[in-house]
């Protein structure tokens, strides 16, 4: 009980490596995703921890220490790992939340599988990290809850701990009122939510759905005012909402609403774009490409990425300007979802099959239209293809923020290429400067890649000048600095110390 701030994200925030039989704690490789982002708020907090699971065959006797004391580059913090068995894991995270929440998440209805979720499983597994981080929690600390595979959390929280400060931040989209109440647990879910003292979002729409949930599930005679105030977020771009719902009262608190989208490291990603290492990696994927118009794909092998759409479009494409044939090449990178997850085994099938299809249409011995890549790229390397890349393709059927596209504008010093972008990205709120296209519509689709492949420079030029702005505006850093105001303005202040 000692911690002013207590993480609860469901991964452990290092590798951990058995070395002659002793473990080590290693620095995650990858500078980039959340957990680096999280944990540079070790070097803004003395006391901080952060509570996990780690596997274990037997929950009572799990054969590791529950709780360590880590010292890396990120400052000193405790980390708390709950023992859970292969079959919590399995049946908490596999099932219950990416086959139950996930489709619903995304809008995926038909995906929405029921039949194996065991719902007292997820709510033991929820109510052991309330507990850890209960355990952890000095008094008044803030415990800042992390996605929907802990939406149980802030209300077993403030049962245990009526004293601390609660923030519960969705890294996914937030659906409407008709796809969220396919869940049977809606009620649950929402009333832990309104349990907590801020709920935080990636843009004004999705907190707007979430207020049209509460209003859905609550009684009639118990509607919760919930006050509007303007948007300060949507900047002239598709499917943005104009107002932003901040707060929630209900009967017996008020639950702040926190729209804040998540960035990436700009001044990071422009260090490593410049080092001698990447330049010398691009200079080589660039001679590799040779003449040939690059276009460049970058996303994980599953539903809500519309990989097979976008494959199918570049099928289109060169059916229907046979002039590019054998002049534009599609690195399509699909890193292959975790292997005990079946639902992905059709999706990675169907990319091989479209991607062995088009270069068997269109490909000679010497000229492959489509690379597929199904293993993740280091970061290094991602960053040098980001440079060769003449158009970033991202076209996901629904996606919370996507960091990809603003990985790809961070990169581009050199002030050149095409963002061609989906709607159903977050990151479309923000990146109104991206070719904006809609991936449920073939000639959307058609007409974007069209666009983005016969840009002028001039063109080109001034809407990455745009949408590199746009993405250093609201950058990894300023994300952690509204994040700490919100958090506790008592224990962190206002959080414009940095
Ligand atoms: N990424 C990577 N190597 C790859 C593919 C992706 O390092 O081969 C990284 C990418 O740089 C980005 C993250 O994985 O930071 C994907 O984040 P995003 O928000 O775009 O999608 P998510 O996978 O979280 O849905």
């Amino acid at each position: 009980m000692s911690s002013d701030l207590v993480i609860v994200y469901h991964r452990q925030p290092y590798e951990e490596v058995e070395v002659n039989g002793k473990t080590e704690f290693r620095e995650n490789k990858s500078p980039n995703g959340i957990v680096p982002t999280l944990k540079s708020f070790f070097g803004k907090v003395e006391n901080a921890a952060w509570v996990a699971w780690k596997e274990a065959e037997d929950t009572s006797n799990p054969g590791f220490d529950r709780v360590v004391e880590i010292e890396d580059s990120f400052g000193k913090y405790t980390v708390s790992r709950l023992p859970l068995t292969k079959e919590q894991v399995r049946s908490f995270y596999h099932i219950t939340s990416k086959e139950a929440f996930w489709p619903i998440l995304h809008g995926f209805k038909e995906k929405y599988n029921y039949d194996p979720v065991d719902w007292p499983t997820f709510k033991e597994v929820n109510w052991a990290f309330a507990e850890a981080a209960a355990a952890e929690a000095a008094h008044g600390a803030s415990v800042w809850v992390h996605d929907y595979n802990l939406w149980l959390v802030p209300g077993y929280l403030r049962q245990l701990r009526p004293d601390l400060r609660i923030s519960f931040y969705h890294h996914t989209p937030f659906p409407n009122a008709d796809m969220f109440n396919v869940l049977p647990w809606r009620g649950e879910i929402i009333d832990s939510l309104l349990s907590a003292d801020v709920v935080g979002f990636h843009i004004p729409r999705y907190a707007s759905n979430f207020v049209g949930c509460v209003r859905s599930l609550r009684d009639v005679g118990n509607v919760p005012r919930v006050k509007v105030t303007e948007d300060l977020i949507a900047e002239g771009s598709a499917l943005s909402d104009r107002t932003v719902p901040t707060e929630i009262h209900t009967d017996d608190r008020v639950v702040q609403l926190g729209v804040t989208p998540v960035g990436v490291d700009v001044g990071y990603i422009s260090q490593l774009a410049e080092t001698e290492e990447t330049k010398a990696l691009a200079k080589r994927f660039r001679a590799e490409v040779g003449d040939s118009t690059m276009i460049l794909s970058v996303g994980r092998t599953d539903y809500t990425k519309g990989g097979a759409d976008q494959l199918l479009a570049f099928e289109r494409l060169l059916e229907r300007r046979p002039e590019l044939r054998g002049t534009v090449r599609l690195l399509h990178v699909s890193v292959s979802a975790n292997r005990n997850m079946t639902v992905y085994e059709p999706i990675q099938r169907e990319l091989e099959e479209i991607a062995g299809r088009i270069n068997g249409r269109f490909g000679s011995f010497t000229f492959q239209p489509i690379a597929l890549i199904s293993r993740a790229i280091p970061f290094n390397e991602l960053v040098a293809w980001y440079q060769v890349a003449d158009v970033a393709w991202i076209t996901p059927l629904a996606d919370g923020m996507n960091l990809v596209c603003k990985e790809y504008a961070s990169a581009r010093s050199d002030g050149d290429g095409v963002l061609v972008l989906s709607e159903f990205a977050g990151a479309a709120v923000e990146l109104g400067a991206a070719v904006l296209t809609n991936p449920f519509s073939t000639r959307a689709m058609d007409f974007a890649i069209d666009l983005a492949l016969d840009m002028p420079e001039n063109e080109r030029r001034a809407r990455m000048e745009l949408l590199r702005a746009a993405v250093a505006k609201r950058d990894t850093h300023h994300w952690a600095k509204d994040q700490l105001a919100m958090l506790s303005p008592k224990n962190f202040g206002d959080g414009t110390g940095g």
